[in-house]
């Protein structure tokens, strides 16, 4: 097995760092990055820029349909587009983020969008993340890490995000959302966020993305031998 056809699988809660250090693995292996969150996040947008309710499966279904999600890999990161319009910073905002959990709970939904994530995978080695990709998407993924960090930290971190892109950000509230989108995440019947059994969990709290990333690496190299 080489690392080109390389599979691995990140998983973890809200924040816990997962597409910061995908993104630097998948430059580091040369592997293509597949940032999950951001199709539940894009379908999201979409829904609320459409009126959709987001409650509703049959109508974001029929919307979904219409949709083409697409990246495009540049120097400064990963660019998300939704029927070729840029929309990377958009799908990150506090609307998107507090309704893309309810969007991501339909069967129909997770479906479609697996599917979409299986085929990427399928011709090339990838970095993908999200909540259910070592259990239900890439389940024979040859690497897969769990990272786990406190809420606290985590809420600081997104809180600094939020800063640095300029949107409104309060702590405490940041906080909260995180618990809460956490909870529904980790409690929804179809795919919760759940540790594969063969994850290996990472404890990110208090380390520095490259110690994160040193920490992954030496996983990866371990899973190859
Ligand atoms: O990773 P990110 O915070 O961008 O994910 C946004 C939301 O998308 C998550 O809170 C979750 O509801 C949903 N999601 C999911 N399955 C994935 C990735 C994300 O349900 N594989």
């Amino acid at each position: 097995m080489t690392y080109s056809n390389l599979k691995i699988a990140i998983d973890g809660p809200a924040s816990s760092g997962k597409s910061t250090v995908a993104k630097l693995l998948a430059e580091e292996f040369n592997l293509v990055y597949v940032d999950t969150g951001a199709m539940y996040r894009s379908l999201t947008y979409a829904a609320l820029e459409t009126e959709t309710p987001v409650d509703d499966e049959e109508k974001l279904i029929e919307l979904l349909d219409q949709i083409e999600i697409t990246f495009e890999r540049v120097l400064e990161g990963q660019l998300v587009y939704l029927n070729n319009q840029e929309v990377t910073d958009k799908i990150r905002g506090n609307n998107v983020t507090n309704n893309v959990s309810v969007v991501s709970s339909f069967g129909k939904i997770r479906e479609e969008l697996v599917n979409q994530q299986r085929e990427i995978a399928k011709d090339s080695g990838v970095v993908m993340d999200g909540r259910d990709i070592g259990t239900v998407v890439l389940p024979e993924a040859d690497v897969k890490i769990f990272l786990v960090a406190s809420v606290d930290e985590r809420a600081q971190r997104r809180h600094l995000e939020n800063i640095e892109k300029g949107f409104d950000s309060n702590l405490e509230k940041i906080k909260e959302e995180i618990q809460a989108r956490d909870e529904f995440d980790s409690n929804r019947k179809i795919s919760p966020l759940k540790q594969a059994k063969d994850a290996v969990l990472l404890d990110t709290t208090s380390l520095s993305i490259a110690e994160v990333v040193k920490e992954c690496k030496k996983i990866v190299k371990t899973a190859m031998k």
